[in-house]
């Protein structure tokens, strides 16, 4: 694969830890559940959009961008992190937020992600309605600076794509070597999936080192059929920027759209039980839009008896705890 050979930039802290969940695999009797800790990226309180800057940001610089612009949801990781790697970088982040999610009150519009998003220098240049078309949207407003002389630098929601799924690809060589260094056998991959780049990328990397590592992505918004369209297109891209030639695997992409519940960002019961389990057994933090939905499913799944009790599971934390503080009121 050779991934030196695309432009990268230093900004977390790599690798992250990859740890045993001791408390919460005995409290579900097995499998044994492993965490491998993308949310301890260290960038401006980090996640799994760290490791897709790297090398979106490289190609920024490469192409002399003087104004990055990216959208997300109000309570966008993805944001907040383009914003922190632009402020190190010493470019201007120019967003835009959509309200996909309503109902929530001042915490969900102000404090958070979108109080970091103020403190780290981003400029939220537009706050639009759910369903706008965000990419479009970017688009204009990339011209409109372009007009003033700017060179913009748009990045896609969620860093999804080949470029950004290039530090999915990293991660997965990551797991590969502590694997070995560890000499842990490891028989699945869970995580939250939503714009597709984390498994995207975690899939053409292993599968490009033949790992046969199976991936299961817990959708937090899109149907099953469609997440799994979208991440198989992402790795298929993907693996075409890494140079791999045979084709991609049918059985390499693998989504479970039932945890999503009433929507995007909207809790389930079973996202506050994965988040006060997680909080009060490990003392770890998920997020109640993506990692604890992640770990809802895998949990369930657990108790469905879907795993061996001997398996090695790896749960990635992809982050996003900044976000529990614009959920108070449904948090307490
Ligand atoms: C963006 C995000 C995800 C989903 O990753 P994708 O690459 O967009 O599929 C999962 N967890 C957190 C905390 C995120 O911010």
């Amino acid at each position: 694969m050779h991934l030196a050979r695309f432009p990268r930039i230093a900004l977390g802290h790599f690798p992250t830890p990859l740890e045993p969940l001791e408390n919460i695999s005995r409290l579900l009797g097995g499998p044994q559940i492993w965490i491998k800790r993308d949310d301890a990226t260290g960038l401006a309180t980090g996640g799994n959009k760290t490791r897709k800057l790297e090398f979106l940001l490289a190609q920024a610089l490469a192409q002399q961008a003087d104004v990055i612009i990216t959208q997300g949801a109000t309570q966008s990781n993805h944001v907040r992190q383009t914003i922190a790697a632009a402020a190190k970088l010493g470019i201007r982040a120019k967003v835009l937020l959509e309200q996909r999610v309503t109902g929530f009150g001042d915490d969900y519009q102000h404090s958070g992600n979108v109080l970091l998003d103020k403190l780290l220098g981003g400029e939220i240049v537009a706050h639009l309605p759910a369903g706008t078309d965000m990419q479009q949207a970017m688009e204009n407003y990339a011209a409109t600076l372009r007009e003033q002389g700017h060179r913009p630098y748009i990045i896609p929601g969620g860093g999804s794509n080949p470029v950004g799924a290039l530090g999915y690809v990293a991660c997965a060589e990551e797991l590969l070597y502590q694997s070995s260094q560890l000499r842990l056998r490891i028989d699945h991959i869970v995580h939250a999936t939503g714009s597709t780049g984390t498994q995207a990328g975690l899939v053409a990397g292993l599968t490009a080192t033949h790992s046969a590592i199976p991936v299961l992505g817990i959708s937090v918004r899109a149907p099953q059929a469609r997440q799994e369209e979208n991440v198989r297109n992402l790795a298929i891209q993907t693996r075409e920027l890494l140079g791999v030639k045979e084709e991609l695997p049918h059985t390499a992409v693998a989504v479970n759209s039932d945890y999503v519940g009433d929507g995007y960002g909207l809790p389930t019961p079973g996202t506050l039980e994965a988040l006060t389990l997680l909080a009060r057994h490990e003392g770890i933090l998920l997020d109640p839009v993506y990692s604890a939905k992640g770990m809802a499913g895998l949990i369930d799944l657990i108790r469905q008896g879907h795993f061996r009790k001997d398996d090695n599971v790896v749960f990635i934390h992809t982050g996003g705890a900044a976000g529990l503080f614009g959920y108070r009121e449904v948090l307490e």
